[in-house]
């Protein structure tokens, strides 16, 4: 596990000493962080990294999962599509499945923390425990377009929080509570972002039968329709009536879930044919991401809705000249023409990767733009400084606080 002193070479000392600044204005005070599982999925990701460089600095953290039986993690996951706002059936078994777990929950979960750091849906309703102590909601999850019932049987626990968190402006709701929009963040030093051989790289690329004649295109994403495959697949199509080229589709987990399996054969068929069309399944294996995102001319992510869009974080980390829709906090991210090239439709997506492949001083213009807009804003450190300044405006009336 990396040590904070780690980050120093890529963020700057001053960065390190804030944050150590930081932790010693927490004094010690006991902070209980709470989501619903220890590995899998991006909080899980991130609590793994961030709450031992919490510790390193002194602050007074535990981190705790709730417990739940199938039943209640499928109600959560259908409570979580919903609030992304797929259309899904909830229907009152669903709520009271719900609440009779977060009650055991609730009866047994020892609350220690003078702050309580809620994370999502499943564990909101522990805010019944609260006494003297502060508690914080972070929403991890675009609730930009919510199902009504859902969002106001969360809202309805929110609203007895001290404060709340959203990962971009889009996101936010009117809420009685005080908000704070936070980021995500990517760990440059993680097995996906950190600086590997050109010989993994190059072993990846045999692994996976490419050719490193023919520029790369790619798209690593879940095989789910809002990642929008096909399209990537047509506006390669489009690309390569004037540039020989390959496109990677990659992307796990599509086995274990159905509806992946349907877009994953999908996309098969519509790749037939073309040789020079990659589809990979590839198992959890962070450093071949890493690998492909290194070895692509271009990376796309032409989703139709977006959470935050880590993949194009990690792109940009890499200095990789970005095609990407204007969706969820993609823009944040791909300010046109300077941190990468938005798309809003398959022929704009294409001619934008066709500039890209004939421009490589543009894209690698882009791409270097790119990286330092990731590391001044999108980095783990960023991240824990936020964290922090969240706890500690929590015994503040006002809203600057003083680093002297
Ligand atoms: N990812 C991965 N393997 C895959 C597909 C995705 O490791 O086969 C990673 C990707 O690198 C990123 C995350 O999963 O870190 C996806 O996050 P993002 O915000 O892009 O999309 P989400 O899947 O959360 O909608």
């Amino acid at each position: 596990m990396n040590k904070l002193q780690d980050y120093s070479d890529i963020v700057g000392a001053y960065t390190i000493d804030e944050l150590k600044i930081l932790a010693e204005m927490l004094q010690r005070r006991p902070i209980q962080t709470i989501n619903s599982t220890a590995v899998g999925g991006g909080v899980a990701e991130i609590l793994n990294r961030m709450v031992p460089l919490l510790k390193e600095m002194g602050v007074n953290i535990r981190w705790d999962v709730i417990k739940g039986g199938m039943d209640f993690f499928d109600v959560t996951e259908k409570f979580h599509n919903a609030l992304h706002g797929e259309r899904v059936e909830v229907t009152g078994r669903d709520y009271e499945v719900f609440l009779e777990t977060s009650k055991r929950n609730i009866e047994e979960m020892e609350i220690s923390g003078d702050i309580v750091f809620i994370h999502d849906p499943q564990p909101v309703a522990l805010i019944k425990r609260r006494s003297g102590n502060k508690w914080i909601w972070r929403c991890h999850i675009d609730v930009s377009l919510p199902h009504e019932g859902v969002w106001n049987f969360v809202k309805g626990f929110v609203k007895d929080y001290d404060a709340s968190v959203f990962s971009a402006p889009d996101f936010s709701h009117p809420l009685t509570i005080r908000q704070f929009l936070i980021a995500p963040s990517i760990d440059p030093l993680s097995d996906k972002n950190k600086d590997i051989p050109q010989e993994t790289i190059d072993q990846t690329l045999i692994k996976y039968n490419l050719n490193t004649d023919k520029p790369i295109i790619t798209q690593i994403s879940r095989f789910d329709r809002l990642k929008d495959p096909l399209g990537v697949i047509e506006a390669y199509k489009l690309v390569k009536k004037y540039i020989d080229c390959q496109l990677v589709l990659a992307g796990g987990t599509a086995i274990d879930d159905p509806e992946g399996m349907k877009v994953y054969e999908e996309v098969q068929n519509r790749a037939s044919g073309d040789s020079d069309i990659h589809v990979i399944i590839m198992p959890h294996n962070d450093i071949e991401v890493n690998a492909l995102q290194r070895a692509s001319n271009v990376i796309v992510q032409k989703s139709l809705k977006e959470g935050f869009g880590l993949t194009v974080t990690e792109a940009l980390w890499k200095e990789k000249p970005v095609v990407a829709s204007a969706v969820g906090g993609i823009p944040l991210q791909v300010k046109h023409k300077f941190s990468g090239l938005l798309c809003y439709s398959v022929e704009g997506a294409a001619f934008n990767i066709k500039q890209l492949l004939n421009n490589k001083e543009y894209a690698s213009q882009l791409g270097k733009n790119g990286k330092e807009h990731v590391k001044n804003n999108y980095l783990l450190t960023r991240h824990l400084k936020d964290y922090m300044l969240v706890f500690l405006s929590l015994y503040y009336n006002k809203d600057i606080i003083n680093l002297d």
